[in-house]
């Protein structure tokens, strides 16, 4: 059985030798939150484009203000959104707002709180030495310089900078659409009210919210029956989007029959379990050209799984880096025993009472417990070596995220 790890490995490693191209497309630039940016921007000019003054005070040559207290001749105010035409003398200063262009001869600017001037003289109570308080032209990105790459998914300080270079109509792939295909003869429809001896179709939920979250189309199939007829259809259906994800019916009992019935399409097994807790029955391959994942049915387990491996996976077929899922630092508050040999993920919540963070097991009954990690901000992340963790030490810390 794989670890984590190299299960994590295995799914980058699938999908990089199958060269994924995802289509292109344009938006207007107010639909392009959260998307793939399809090429690399460039910077259309100097940025800032003019020498900025960072402050409310006076420019002047900062040879003039050496030797402190200084008095300096006032020439005129440059405004943020004037520039000033004449050039500043050996003595003079004009005073400047922040955002304003520097005027020529200047090279520092003296915060208005260091200053006085009751009339056209200004006196300089601090020295500033060249450069002060001014951000020079292109220091943060020379014309024609790359300032966004390709593959970047575009979020508010993207979209900001998007904005700032001009780009009014972005470039982005296009999104993947996933089919995702909830299996088991005791789910019903959330609409329709369970007999006592069935389960509402949970998955399909959490699942779209996770792909819509992840940059995806979650295009929903009707739920399949244990039955290997009726699941055939629909895989095959599933197929023709860029990714399918299953849940359930991946385990070895009797009813089990998703591995088999895409085997029987010619599918290819990269992995069908991995070293993991929750989520050790889980099914990673490609079936006419495409891949798939088959989850766990457990509602944790498919959480989870989705958050590891499917998430990353989408993120290359939407045109994005490979992105790993990231882990924190810190202090488990209580004892922690297991002899597993897995990999577990624990719903926990993360607080911060004083200077390291905290990390505490929340209650839960495993890996069917929805209720246990809509109480979790996080999963705390126990090793298969880590068999004696002790209170106080360091573990690793998933977050569980707004958007997972
Ligand atoms: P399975 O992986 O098919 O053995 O299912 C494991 C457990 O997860 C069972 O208790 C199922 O009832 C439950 N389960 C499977 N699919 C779903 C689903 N779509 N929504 C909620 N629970 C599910
Ligand atoms: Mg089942």
């Amino acid at each position: 059985m794989l670890s984590f790890e190299e299960a994590l490995t295995t799914v980058r490693e699938r999908l990089a030798a199958a060269e994924h191209r995802p289509g292109r497309e344009v938006v207007p630039l107010g639909e392009a939150r959260g998307r793939i940016l399809a090429e690399d921007v460039l910077a259309d000019r100097d940025y800032p484009p003019f020498h900025r003054s960072l402050r409310d005070g006076f420019a002047v040559r900062s040879q003039d203000v050496l030797t402190v207290p200084a008095r300096l001749r006032l020439r005129g105010e440059i405004r943020a959104g004037e520039h000033f035409a004449g050039e500043i003398g050996t003595g003079e200063c004009v005073s400047i707002m922040t955002g304003a262009p520097l005027p020529a001869g200047a090279d520092a600017v003296v915060m208005v709180e260091h200053t006085q001037s009751p009339d056209d003289r200004v006196r300089i109570h601090r020295a500033v030495h060249s450069g002060e308080n001014v951000v020079q032209q292109g220091s943060e990105a020379r014309a024609g310089a790359r300032v966004l790459p390709q593959g970047r998914r575009l979020g508010p300080g993207e979209l900001g900078l998007l904005a700032s270079v001009g780009k009014s109509q972005v470039p982005i792939f296009a999104q993947p659409v996933v089919a995702i295909i909830p299996t088991g003869d005791e789910l019903v429809p959330v609409e329709k009210r369970p007999e006592w001896f069935q389960i509402r179709n949970s998955n399909a939920v959490s699942l779209s919210a996770q792909v819509a979250g992840a940059g995806g189309i979650p295009h929903c199939l009707a739920i399949a029956p244990d039955r290997p007829d009726a699941l055939r259809s629909l895989i095959q259906e599933g197929l023709n989007a860029d990714l399918l994800l299953l849940s359930g019916g991946v385990s070895a009992g009797k009813y089990d029959f998703v591995e088999q019935v895409l085997a029987d399409l010619g599918a290819e097994f990269y992995f069908q379990s991995v070293a993991l807790r929750p989520g050790k029955p889980l099914v990673f391959g490609r079936a006419a050209g495409k891949f798939f994942f088959g989850l766990p049915g457990n509602p944790v387990s498919t959480f989870v799984t989705f958050t590891l491996f499917a998430r990353p996976t989408l993120a290359v077929l939407g045109g994005a880096d490979f992105e790993a899922p990231l882990f924190l630092r810190a202090r488990l508050d209580k004892s922690f025993q297991q002899r597993s040999g897995l990999t577990a993920f624990l719903p926990a919540r993360l607080e911060r009472p004083s200077a390291d963070p905290v990390v505490s097991l929340v209650r839960w009954q495993g890996s069917g417990d929805l209720v246990g990690v809509a109480a979790a901000n996080c999963f705390a992340v126990i090793h298969p070596e880590e068999t004696s963790v002790a209170a106080g030490d360091w573990v690793d810390v998933m977050l569980k995220g707004p958007e997972y």
